[in-house]
This record gives C-alpha cells, sequence and structure tokens, in this order.
C-alpha cells in the first residue's frame, strides 16, 4: 500500500489510547514519517498479510469470549486498502502508550504507533508493530469511536492470535525481547489468555479498560466482559 505522508494542521488531538490504564487522555503529535520509518511500516504489513491462526488458539479465544474481527491478517491488510487508513508514527504525551486509532468522518482512519519504537527495526519489533497495527485495525473496521470492553477483547484477541503465530513460525522469536513493547504489550496478553486462570487476564483489562461500558451494540457483552466490568466496579467502590 501507499503511505503519504502528512502534516497536520492540528498536530494535538486527545484520542483513545491503547498502553495506558484507565481513562487519563492522552495527546499526540503527529509526524511525518521519514524514509526508514515507512520501510518499518511496510514490512509490519508484509508480515500481517501472512498471518494465520492456528486452529486450536482461535476456538480457544472465541470460547473465552473473545471474537476477533478478522480472519486473518490478509483480511486486515484489504480493510486498510479499503478503508484508506493511514499509518503514522506519533509522540504521544504518554510514553507507555503503544498505538492508537483517530477516526473522524471528515478525516478517515489514522493508526497512529508511538515512535520511540520508529528505530527499533529488529525483526520481533517489527512483528510486535504489525501486531499494534492488526489491534487498532480491530478498532477501526466499525468506523466510530465508541468503544467497550467487549471491544477491547476482541481486538486483543487480535494480537494474542497473530503473536503465537509468529512465534510457531519463527519458533522462538521473541525469547530475547524484554523490553516495555513486550513486556506490557505484546507478550503479556498472550500469556494472560493461555493462563489456565483467567484472575491476572481479568485484572489487566479491568484496570486499563474497566472504565468503558462492558459492551455495545456492535460488540455485544459476553460473561468475560461482564465479568471484567465487575471486578472495576468493585475496586472503585472499596
Ligand atoms: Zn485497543
Amino acid at each position: 500500500m501507499k503511505i503519504t505522508p502528512l502534516i497536520f494542521k492540528s498536530p494535538y488531538f486527545k484520542t483513545a489510547p491503547d498502553g495506558a490504564s484507565g481513562a487519563t487522555p492522552v495527546y499526540a503529535t503527529v509526524e511525518k514519517p521519514d524514509r526508514l520509518q515507512i520501510s518499518t511500516i511496510k514490512k509490519a504489513l508484509d508480515e500481517l498479510e501472512d498471518v494465520q491462526y492456528l486452529p486450536n488458539d482461535l476456538l480457544y479465544m472465541q470460547s473465552l469470549g473473545a471474537n476477533p474481527p478478522f480472519k486473518n491478517g490478509k483480511e486486515a491488510l484489504e480493510w486498510i486498502k479499503q478503508s484508506k487508513a493511514q499509518i503514522l508514527y506519533a509522540d504521544f504525551s504518554n510514553p507507555n502508550v503503544h498505538a492508537c486509532l483517530d477516526y473522524s468522518e471528515k478525516d478517515g482512519i489514522k493508526i497512529l504507533i508511538n515512535s520511540n519504537y520508529k528505530d527499533d527495526c529488529s525483526h520481533p519489533d517489527v512483528l510486535a508493530i504489525s501486531e499494534a497495527i492488526f489491534h487498532e485495525c480491530g478498532h477501526g473496521k466499525d468506523y466510530d469511536n465508541e468503544n467497550s470492553i467487549q471491544e477491547e477483547l476482541n481486538c486483543l484477541s487480535l494480537n494474542v492470535l497473530a503473536h503465537r503465530f509468529y512465534e510457531k513460525k519463527y519458533n522462538g522469536v521473541f525469547k530475547n525481547s524484554n523490553s516495555f513493547l513486550y513486556s506490557q504489550g505484546v507478550s503479556l496478553y498472550p500469556k494472560l489468555f493461555f493462563d489456565f486462570y483467567k484472575t491476572a487476564l481479568k485484572k489487566r483489562v479491568a484496570d486499563k479498560y474497566g472504565y468503558l461500558q462492558s459492551g455495545d451494540d456492535k460488540h455485544p457483552a459476553t460473561n468475560l466482559a461482564e465479568d471484567i466490568k465487575r471486578i472495576y466496579e468493585n475496586a472503585i467502590s472499596v
């Protein structure tokens, strides 16, 4: 796909972040991507295009109550082309935000990636960026700014399914990747979703997304989302 560098008239906007805890607003300054960034995004999209879910993984995620918005990586790529979503780097006011989506009817869809990752071009980094793009595509697919715990669970399932596919495809590729991007991001959720006990998963999602409604019209809440909402409400009522 063609990625057009953009200069934004008003570079600051409030946005719904993935990575920060709770409802704290995060501001993003969108950067004009340089050659290296464009090449990293291109590599990430090439990886994403080949993502297939491991068959048992998909059934497992669905049984938990997380429904991936795309059948595979190729479908997300097709959606990017068709929606004309732009993938750009941004400087976030909270450095722990991995990526976020900005949507407006007027300007369309922008997927913003934390510019701290811009020079990180190791193979695992490219894979991690592709997972972040996959997640944000899941949010973008419904063309609205509404979010819910269920929508997050569905989008998180994209990360998890892609991550496990990459681990298998590139045997042990994330083994030595311990930075924040991994430990609190792409490597964390596969661990939490596939843990026998779901306590840590529910707590984590409650901490980060519990302030959201449990479900919405396009993403009706499953029991998992309702449980997470209850955990959040119990925690704040103490
Ligand atoms: Zn999200």
